[in-house]
């Protein structure tokens, strides 16, 4: 089910107010749109038009990903048409969420030698973790949910929603399921490094969307759990397969392999249990 979070009047009236707050801004100047591709798009198409200095458009694609630098490294996608050197750039994203991906992309950017460069997001969420990047323009604060609609997707539809709304979690219930068969549960922990926690939301955050997208994954939920103190110590996922062979799959996929080499240096100690129903 997803719940109407921004309506498109809201959307379509926040716009305005930034693409006024923008060109004022850039009074005299000319600008260099920069959307962030794929979930930037309907976003960046509705502000430029509410842009009233001159404005060149380009897109970019890429997606960060962890290592042991400060911020992610970029895999880049799609590049740019035109040269962004001495040029004044926003770089237009559709959300700011643990803002990996847009600290990356505007180092990413500085290499270009652009005279100057924004950033300007439509939502940016509002997490307990500090970010590595603020937004210069920001349409609305969100709350820490997974939103879709209006360019964001869940495993890719959606974006196509005029407003924005929550995914609740009733949409994994609708699928048809064979309970009559053979399902597994699976949990699996692990104990972080201290201090590790941020970089291993980053990991799972890439994970999540693979693995819910693999056949025969009924669920996969990431959990953290805190120790004695209140500290955030371990993190959990609470899996569900169709069947022994899904299961399979999904530890032989490229991604989990990944996954395996990405969090070894993070964490302390793991344990995966598979469950056998008691059958009451
Ligand atoms: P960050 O690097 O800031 O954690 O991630 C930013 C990207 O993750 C966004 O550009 C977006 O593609 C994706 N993302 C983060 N949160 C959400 C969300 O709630 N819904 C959707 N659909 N995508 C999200
Ligand atoms: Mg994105």
């Amino acid at each position: 089910m997803i719940r109407v979070r921004f309506t498109q009047q809201e959307i379509a009236r926040r716009v305005r107010e930034l693409g006024e707050e923008i060109s004022k801004d850039y009074q005299g100047k000319t600008l260099t749109v920069v959307a962030l591709l794929n979930g930037a798009l309907p976003f960046a198409a509705d502000l430029i038009r509410n842009i009233s200095v001159p404005v060149y458009l380009d897109t970019f694609a890429a997606s960060s990903y962890v290592d042991d630098s400060s911020c992610g490294k970029l895999n880049v996608r799609s590049s740019l048409k035109n040269s962004v050197e001495g040029k004044d750039v926003l770089l237009v994203d559709d959300i700011l969420d643990t803002g990996f991906s847009l600290a990356a992309t505007v180092e990413h950017f500085r290499k270009m030698n652009p005279s100057g460069i924004r950033t300007c997001v439509f939502l940016d969420k509002i997490l307990r973790t500090p970010k590595p990047v603020k937004a210069d323009y920001t349409g609305f604060p969100v709350e820490n949910a997974y939103v879709v609609g209006y360019g964001l997707d869940s495993r890719e539809l959606y974006r196509n929603l005029p407003f924005i709304g929550i995914m609740e979690k009733e949409e994994k219930e609708n699928q048809i399921i064979d309970r009559s068969t053979k399902m597994i549960h699976v949990v699996a922990e692990m104990e972080i490094r201290k201090d590790c926690m941020k970089k291993i939301l980053a990991l799972v955050k890439e994970l999540v969307p693979l693995v819910r997208a693999e056949k025969g994954c009924i669920q996969y939920e990431p959990n953290f759990a805190v120790d004695d103190e209140g500290h955030e110590k371990y993190f959990f996922f609470v899996e569900t397969w169709e069947s022994e062979e899904a299961l399979k799959n999904h530890l032989a996929s490229p991604h989990m392999a990944k996954w395996r080499e990405d969090v070894k240096e993070l964490r302390l100690t793991s344990r995966v249990k598979v469950l056998s129903p008691a059958g009451i």
